[in-house]
C-alpha cells in the first residue's frame, strides 16, 4: 500500500537532511508522498485515495484546486509572482482582511505564521520598549527562539504548575532568550497574574492563542482572556492572539466570540489561500511601529516575497469565499463531525473524547478532555496508541493530523464526515485492547 512512499524516502535521506523538511510530515516507518489533490481528496504516490482532514495543517479552508482560486492564480500567474513594486493586490486583500474584524485597523503581510509571530512581538518590543513577554507553556506558536520557549518541556524540566519553567526546546538556544520568555500556566488566571506581577514594568506583551492545538484543542476561558486584557491594559502591556489556526472558526476569527479584544493578532495559513502567508493585524496606534514619519521606524520591516501578487490573488479569493454563510455552513459541519466521532467512541465502548469547535476537532483517547498542557501529556504508551489510532485512520481512507487533530475543508459533505465517523469506530476497534489493557491511553492523571 505504500511501497512508493517507502521508496521516496529512501531516496529523500540522501539529499534532505532527515528526510523531509518539516518534522510534521514523519512518520513511522516513513512519511506517505501525496501525489495530487482535489477537493477534499488526496491521492497519494501509490493511488491510494483519502478523504483530507489535515488539510496541510489546518491551511486549506477550500481544500485543494479550488477552481476559483486557481483561476485567479493563473490569471495572477501571466502577469508575474513578484515585484520590487507594491501592488495593488495588497491593497485589496488587506482591506478585505480589515473588514472582517474590528481589531484589525492596520494589516501587515508576511509568508508564515512563524514570521507573523515574530512580527508581533517585534512590535509589542517597539511599542513598549521592553524586552519580555510572556506565552502560555506547551503552547506552539512558530519557530521564532522565543516563541519556542517551553514548547515541549517534560516532567523532568518544565519545573512547578504555578511557576512553570522557560525551558529551551533547541539545543544551544541563548539563555537570554529564556530569560525574556516569561510561561504562564493555562486557564489559571490567578497563577497567571501573580506571575505577572512579579514582572509587571518589563512585559511589553503577553501572547495567547484562544484554542491552543499542543494543549488539546481546548478553548481559552472567558475570565482567563479577561484577566490578562485587563492586567495588560493596567500595567502598559499588549495582549497578543496567534491566530494562526482558530481564525477559521469565525469571520472575524475566535476573537469574536471574547468580549477582550486583542491589540495584535497573528495570522497565517487559511488566509493564504493554499499559498504561504502570514499576516499581522491590530490597533492603528500599535501598528504604527512600521511607519516612518520623518525618521527611522520603530520597528525596520521588509521581506523580499512578503505580500507577494501570487499570495494576495490567492489569499483574497480563498477568503472572500469563506463568507458568513461559509462559515457558519463549515462550523456547523464541524458540530456533526464532532457528534459522529462521540458517536463512534460510544459505540465502540472505549474511553475516549472530542474536543474543538468550529471546523476543528480533536480526538483524545481518555475519558475526559484534558486542561492544559501538562494533563496532556502522553506516556511513551498512550504515544504508541495514538500513533497506531491515526495509523488505522490513513489505513481507512482518513488523513488526519498526527496529534488526532482534524480540520474540515468547505468541499466536504455529510457523506465525508460518515466516512471519518465509520473510519474512526473501525480505528477504535482495532486498537481497544490497548486501550483497554490500559497499557495506556489514558494519561495516569486522567480524570482528576
Ligand atoms: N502559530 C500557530 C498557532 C500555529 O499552529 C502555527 C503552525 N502550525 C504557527 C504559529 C506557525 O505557522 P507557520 O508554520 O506558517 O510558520
Amino acid at each position: 500500500m505504500y511501497e512508493r512512499s517507502a521508496e521516496l524516502f529512501r531516496v529523500a535521506q540522501e539529499f534532505i537532511a532527515g528526510g523531509v523538511s518539516r518534522n510534521t510530515l514523519l512518520r513511522e516507518p516513513h512519511p506517505i508522498y501525496a501525489a495530487r489533490g482535489s477537493g477534499c481528496r488526496i491521492i497519494d504516490v501509490d493511488g491510494v485515495e483519502r478523504i483530507d482532514y489535515s488539510n496541510n495543517m489546518a491551511a486549506l479552508i477550500h481544500g485543494h484546486c479550488h477552481p476559483a482560486i486557481v483561476a485567479a492564480l493563473a490569471d495572477q500567474l501571466g502577469r508575474g509572482t513578484a515585484f520590487t513594486m507594491a501592488t495593488e493586490q495588497e491593497i485589496d486583500f488587506a482591506r478585505h482582511l480589515c473588514g472582517r474584524s474590528p481589531t484589525f485597523e492596520r494589516v501587515r503581510f508576511v509568508n508564515s505564521g512563524t514570521e507573523a509571530v515574530m512580527a508581533a512581538l517585534k512590535a509589542a518590543r517597539a511599542f513598549t520598549g521592553r524586552a519580555r513577554f510572556a506565552k502560555v507553556e506547551g503552547t506552539y506558536h512558530g519557530a521564532y527562539d522565543y516563541a519556542e520557549v517551553s514548547q515541549s518541556p517534560g516532567p523532568q524540566n518544565w519545573g512547578r504548575p504555578d511557576r512553570p519553567a522557560s525551558v529551551p526546546l533547541a539545543v544551544g538556544t541563548p539563555g537570554s532568550v529564556l530569560h525574556d520568555v516569561v510561561v504562564l500556566p493555562f486557564n489559571d488566571p490567578a497563577d497567571a497574574i501573580a506571575i505577572l506581577d512579579e514582572q509587571r514594568d518589563e512585559i511589553s506583551c503577553v501572547l495567547l492563542d484562544p484554542m491552543p492545538h499542543r494543549l488539546g484543542l481546548v478553548q481559552a476561558e472567558e475570565s482567563y482572556v479577561a484577566a490578562l486584557r485587563e492586567w495588560t491594559r493596567r500595567n502598559g502591556a499588549l495582549l497578543v492572539f496567534d491566530e494562526v489556526i482558530t481564525y477559521r472558526t469565525e469571520v472575524g476569527g475566535m476573537q469574536a466570540r471574547y468580549e477582550a479584544e486583542p491589540d495584535l493578532t497573528a495570522l497565517g495559513k487559511i488566509i493564504g489561500g493554499g499559498l504561504p502567508v502570514g499576516a499581522l493585524a491590530g490597533r492603528q496606534a500599535v501598528m504604527a511601529v512600521f511607519t516612518s514619519v520623518g525618521g527611522p521606524p520603530r520597528l525596520p520591516h521588509s521581506g523580499t516575497f512578503s505580500a507577494n501578487p501570487l499570495t494576495m490573488t490567492a489569499g483574497l479569493a480563498a477568503m472572500s469565499l469563506f463568507d458568513e454563510e461559509s462559515v457558519e455552513r463549515l462550523n456547523a459541519l464541524g458540530g456533526r463531525a464532532r457528534a459522529g466521532l462521540e458517536e463512534a467512541i460510544s459505540t465502540a465502548g472505549v474511553s475516549a473524547c472530542v474536543t474543538g469547535t468550529g471546523s476543528l476537532f480533536r480526538i483524545h483517547l481518555r475519558a475526559n478532555p484534558p486542561r492544559d498542557y501538562r494533563s496532556l501529556f502522553l506516556t511513551p504508551e498512550a504515544a504508541t496508541t495514538l500513533r497506531l489510532f491515526i495509523d488505522g485512520l490513513y489505513d481507512s481512507g482518513i488523513v488526519m493530523i498526527h496529534t488526532g487533530t482534524g480540520a474540515l475543508s468547505t468541499p466536504m459533505e455529510q457523506a465525508d464526515i460518515d466516512r471519518l465517523a465509520e473510519a474512526t469506530l473501525a480505528s477504535l476497534r482495532r486498537i481497544k485492547p490497548r486501550l483497554l489493557a490500559g497499557e495506556s491511553a489514558s494519561d495516569p492523571r486522567d480524570g482528576s
